[in-house]
């Protein structure tokens, strides 16, 4: 597709920009023939505020996932993973009716799989692309992601902090940086009270989209050399503490990430280190959960970013 064109053109050439439109010569038009151009070359912001009042002296520096399309770090594994089904002959455009588990309260990532396949056997032309035993989803973040946040930091990523949900985003990204940066640390975050990539027991937690309760095929431990647990309660604290402080509306799982951030940021050996994360959606998702469920919180302080 037109997307991954572009993206792989503009890498050989050395371009920049957040979007791949955007590198066009003056002159030439700027303007998508199809959302999936819009996808990728999100851009890189240091947080200073936090690091400041917390007196941490490492840069961290997070990926505004919420630039993309659909405001989220899924659109690159979506877009990969329907180019490789298409490549593959899987799905027909206009025919196949895409169908995708994902964490729905209920029964969880389990049930929502268990209820797919039940569609299956009864709709035809029905496809599901598995994100959690799909390659083409680490794939995405290995040929998009990674590339992206090494060319935007010009290759000075010390750790690169995410949580897992699918692992797709730590694995894609994580195993194309450290075979660019081989002393990169890749550092998995996870929910403290599901901690199962730490080796405990899988349970209820409020960071959506991560900690599925079980280890997804398409998480690759190996290149992992730490993981860092945080509660829902930190991660929701740290989102807040994101919008009122860097006017950043991000998600409970960037909070979990940023949270995960200065616990490592917080160590001495880490002073001047730069540390790259995720902000894989936005705040605005989450208006009616516990993330804004107490308005006390969200209010009552004055925003001041300067130019
Ligand atoms: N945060 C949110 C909000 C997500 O939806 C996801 C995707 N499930 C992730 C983090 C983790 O991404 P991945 O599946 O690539 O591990």
């Amino acid at each position: 597709m037109a997307a991954t064109a572009t993206v792989a053109a503009e890498l050989e050439e050395g371009r920049t920009g957040v979007s791949s439109l955007l590198s066009a010569a003056v002159g030439e038009e700027v303007i998508a023939s199809n959302i999936a151009e819009l996808i990728g070359w999100t851009p890189l912001i240091e947080m200073k505020t936090i690091p400041k009042k917390e007196g941490i002296q490492a840069r961290l520096i997070g990926k505004m996932e919420t630039y993309q399309p659909l405001f989220s770090v899924k659109d690159r594994t979506a877009l990969g993973m329907i180019e490789d089904a298409e490549e593959k002959g899987f799905i027909t455009p206009g025919v196949t009716t895409l169908i995708e588990p994902t964490s729905d309260p209920a029964g969880g990532y389990k049930g929502a799989i268990d209820k797919v396949e039940d569609l299956m056997k009864i709709m035809p032309n029905y496809h599901c692309f598995n994100q959690a035993t799909n390659p083409a989803n680490p794939e995405a973040h290995f040929k998009w992601t990674g590339p992206e946040i090494w060319k935007d930091t010009a290759g000075k990523v010390d750790f690169f902090v995410t949580a897992a949900g699918t692992g797709g985003t730590l694995s894609g990204v994580g195993r194309y940086l450290k075979m660019k940066i081989p002393s990169i640390n890749v550092v998995c975050v996870e929910p403290s009270e599901s901690a199962v990539i730490s080796g405990g027991s899988p349970g209820s937690h409020k960071i959506q989209g991560i900690g599925p309760g079980f280890i997804p095929k398409t998480l690759d431990r190996s290149i992992i050399d730490e993981v860092v647990t945080v509660s829902s309660e930190e991660s929701m604290a740290m989102a807040r503490r994101l919008a009122k402080e860097e006017g950043l509306l991000v998600g409970i799982s960037s909070g979990a990430n940023v949270a995960a951030c200065i616990k490592i940021a917080a160590r001495e050996e880490n002073k001047g280190k730069m540390i790259v994360t995720m902000f894989p959606s936005g705040g605005e998702r989450y208006m009616s959960s516990d993330l804004f469920a107490d308005e006390s919180q969200t209010s009552g302080e004055t925003l001041s970013i300067r130019r």
